[in-house]
């Protein structure tokens, strides 16, 4: 029987389980933890209009006050999980205190990798929380900086279109071939790196950083080809870890995530995991082993757990997750969609305008088959795609009827 559910994290993946755990009629205690001491908070506006000054925090809150109420939570924020007995089926805080729990849902997500001996600096920021990007709001919004942003991934390329937007002069500095190439291939990367380019922002890839030095009021960047870039203020966007120090020695298998069984299950009864930590197989995909960092992931996630929960707690069987990744990004007011799986080696066909367009819809295909969809100021058309991805479309079956979308 389960009385008491703790949900550890609370972002998207912690708020919607809550959310899906009353909504499948589940009326015992819920305790929701969470390390900021923020109410919970929706996190892609932070790079774009929260960084901006368009909104101001009261317009992300994940749950409104009324809905708080009706979710009956006892909230733990600002107090950060420590660690986790299975056996004794206790979480423990970071002030001290114990939670028990009958079933326990782990959501503490990713947190921001730093380069190797960042240097500590009041002018050196990382963008992953409200108050980091009112922080960076703080200095940015002026305009007027000579802002150096490090790594061309989502948070890289969304910074750089907002310092932009509010008139600083931006450069971006990212390691491999091409901005976004690890996941989405060399097409994407230019189609970035025009956009920007329009906007006054050079990408320059393939460049090796070797640290930051204070240089008198500001700073430098020392690259691997000699060259130095001089900033006021610097934005490292490097990519995330799974937030998973607390559940060492916990018994749960650890490997670059939480790994977890198709119900997304962590291999303890009871225990279920989440959104950005979670690695499991992804029937829609083959059974493919993956780890996804996108909001819908993390929001489809939380409430199949809930639902498994849920459902085991009544003696029935948990559902596998199977699932079409989804994501969008949104820079100088285009917008970014990618739906499917993406490897370097894909072969990847525009199908729909046109790269020097700026606006095109591109399928990306492998042994044959669809994989994903890419669109450029193309909203409908990579949506209609979903149906192609979830009827495992041939690659040339796919082309074909694109094209006509
Ligand atoms: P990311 O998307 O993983 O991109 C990090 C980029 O930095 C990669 O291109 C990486 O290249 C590069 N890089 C790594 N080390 C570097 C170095 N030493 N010097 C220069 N470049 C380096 O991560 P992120 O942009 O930091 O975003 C963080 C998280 O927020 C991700 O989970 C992301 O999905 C999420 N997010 C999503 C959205 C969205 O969906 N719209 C928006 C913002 C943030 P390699 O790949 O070669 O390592």
């Amino acid at each position: 029987m389960i009385q008491q559910v703790v949900v550890v994290g609370s972002s998207l993946a912690g708020v919607r389980a809550c959310g899906g755990l009353r909504a499948e009629g589940f009326d015992g205690d819920i305790t929701l933890i969470g390390a900021e001491p923020h109410l919970p908070y929706d996190r892609p506006p932070l790079s774009k209009k929260v960084l901006s000054g368009e909104w101001e925090p009261d317009r992300i809150a994940l749950v409104r006050p009324e809905e708080l109420d009706s979710l009956r939570l006892q909230l733990r924020l600002g107090t950060p999980a420590t660690g986790l007995s299975t056996t004794d089926r206790l979480v423990t805080l970071r002030d001290g205190s114990a939670v028990p729990y009958d079933a326990l849902v782990i959501a503490t997500g990713a947190a921001t990798r730093r380069l190797p001996n960042q240097l500590e600096h009041d002018s050196i920021f990382e963008l992953r929380t409200l108050d980091d990007s009112l922080a960076l709001r703080s200095r940015i919004d002026a305009g007027g900086l000579r802002v150096t942003i490090i790594g061309a991934g989502f948070i890289g390329l969304e910074v750089a279109a907002t310092a932009r937007l509010l008139g600083n002069d931006v450069v971006v500095l990212e390691g491999a071939a091409a901005p976004l190439v690890r996941g989405l291939g060399g097409e994407m990367g230019l189609a970035v790196t025009q956009l920007h380019a329009d906007h006054g922002v050079a990408i320059r890839c393939g460049v090796q950083v070797l640290g930051i030095e204070p240089a008198g009021s500001g700073l430098v960047v020392r690259l691997g080809d000699g060259d130095s870039v001089v900033s006021d203020l610097i934005v490292v966007g490097i990519g995330v870890s799974p937030t998973t120090q607390w559940l060492e020695g916990s018994g749960l298998t650890l490997r670059d995530g939480v790994v977890c069984d198709a119900t997304l299950n962590a291999g303890v009864p009871g225990v279920y995991a989440a959104g950005d930590i979670v690695r499991w197989p992804n029937a829609q995909f083959d059974g493919e082993e993956m780890r996804v960092e996108h909001w819908t992931n993390a929001s489809e996630q939380g409430l199949a757990v809930a639902r498994n929960l849920v459902a085991v707690g009544r003696g029935d069987q948990p559902v596998a997750y199977s699932s079409v990744p989804f994501f969008w990004s949104e820079q100088y007011g285009t917008r970014i969609q990618f739906i499917g799986r993406a490897a370097g080696d894909d072969d990847v066909r525009v199908v729909k305008g046109g790269v020097s367009e700026r606006s095109f819809l591109a399928l990306y295909g492998s042994k044959g088959r669809l994989r994903g969809a890419l669109g450029v100021a193309m909203a409908k058309p990579v949506m209609q795609c979903r149906k192609l991805l979830l009827e495992n479309m041939s690659f040339d079956d796919a082309i074909e009827a694109a094209a006509a979308f």
